[in-house]
């Protein structure tokens, strides 16, 4: 069972690697921030019927730079 995903940075292009949470649904999509450069970025996962994971992510607008990334921390919040 393939319980990682990968991910490009959207700001950065580095590539993330992202534990999965298989029994969370077959949909999902939750904020992770890159730990490179602390750019939020909207991580979609999507799991078919034959468990075969899709992982792919898009920018998230409207960061607020002033007060986001010096106080970067590793955090995730699930929506
Ligand atoms: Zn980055």
């Amino acid at each position: 069972m393939n319980d990682e995903g990968f991910y490009g940075c959207t700001s950065c292009g580095e590539e993330i690697v992202v534990p999965l949470d298989l029994i969370a649904g077959s949909q999902q999509e939750y904020v992770d921030d890159c730990p490179v450069c602390c750019h939020p970025n909207v991580i979609h996962v999507e799991i078919d019927g034959a468990g075969d994971v899709r992982v792919w992510v898009t920018r998230k607008e409207r960061v607020d730079r002033r007060k986001g990334l010096a106080s970067c921390r590793r955090r995730r919040s699930t929506y």
